[in-house]
């Protein structure tokens, strides 16, 4: 069995002229929570956009469950020469788990339908199976009396548990965060990082941009700090907050703690 969930060589992505990601290396393997801080506009958001198909690589290569996802388009060996069909890009997208700082649920829809729409739609399931399963869901993340809420009656906290509900509903096997808990009021910040803490210790495999270094601390196995692109340190909570070894770690850390 492969237990390396996520594996990517040498990703590379440019927008006009900047190199936004310069040739990323990472492996995650089944059951870890990886968590990647690092400062504005250093490409955390587009690598998240890349393992889920939402950008398109320049160079490299990104494997989900052993599977070739993203691929360099001009490659020379036989596996990258194909396009990746629609169908293809649509079926790996589903074992993987999106969270963005905003919510983008579905207004007119209740929770319950918010996050039944994946299996519904998507998987084919029955109503009735859908429906039950976004009910233990909902119950899971704290909100099992808030299922026939619509969106604007929840606040941030809660619609950000039911995005991570909506999720979950598709069964993932990969878990991307991209800031989950920025756009909240502070004192709605915990709910939230309850939530994904609980979902971490249940084995979920897990990438978590995030600037609450607390979380990073307690929660992850490994840290990774991106900065202009690149990978620049990577480490255990402990290793990475208490020896951080380069300068520009060291000068981030010393902005955020
Ligand atoms: P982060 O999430 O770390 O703040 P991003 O991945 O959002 O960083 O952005 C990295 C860089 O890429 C920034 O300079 C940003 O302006 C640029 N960028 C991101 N998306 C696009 C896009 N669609 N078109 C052009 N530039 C982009
Ligand atoms: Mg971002």
């Amino acid at each position: 069995m492969n237990d390396i969930v996520l594996k990517a060589r040498g990703v590379r992505k440019r927008f006009g002229d900047i190199e936004v990601l310069k040739g990323i290396d990472l492996d995650v393997t089944a059951g870890e929570v990886l968590c990647v801080i690092g400062p504005s506009g250093s490409g955390k958001s587009t690598l998240l956009r890349c393992f889920n198909h939402l950008e398109k690589i320049d160079a490299g290569r990104i494997w989900v469950d052993g599977e070739l996802v993203g691929y360099e388009p001009h490659g020379t060996s036989t596996d990258v020469l194909r396009e990746r069909r629609p169908r293809e890009i649509r079926r790996q997208r589903e074992r993987i788990g999106m969270v963005f700082q905003r919510f983008h649920l579905f207004p007119h829809r209740t929770a319950v339908q918010n996050v039944m729409e994946g299996p519904l739609v998507v998987k084919g399931r029955p109503r009735a199976e859908a429906e039950r399963q976004a009910r233990e869901l909902l119950d899971r993340v704290g909100l099992a009396d808030r299922g026939d809420h619509y969106p604007a009656q929840l606040s941030g906290g809660q619609q950000q548990r039911v995005a991570i509900a909506r999720a979950l509903a598709m069964e993932p096997t990969l878990m991307l965060f991209d800031e989950p808990t920025s756009a909240l009021d502070p004192e709605l910040v915990g709910e939230v990082l309850g939530v994904m803490r609980d979902l971490a210790r249940s084995g979920m495999t897990m990438i978590v941009v995030t600037h609450e270094m607390g979380f990073a601390r307690e929660v992850a196995d490994r840290v990774l700090f991106l900065d202009q692109g690149a990978a620049v340190e990577e480490g255990s909570p402990d290793r990475f907050f208490g020896d951080p070894r380069h300068d520009r770690t060291r000068a981030f850390l010393s902005t955020v703690l």
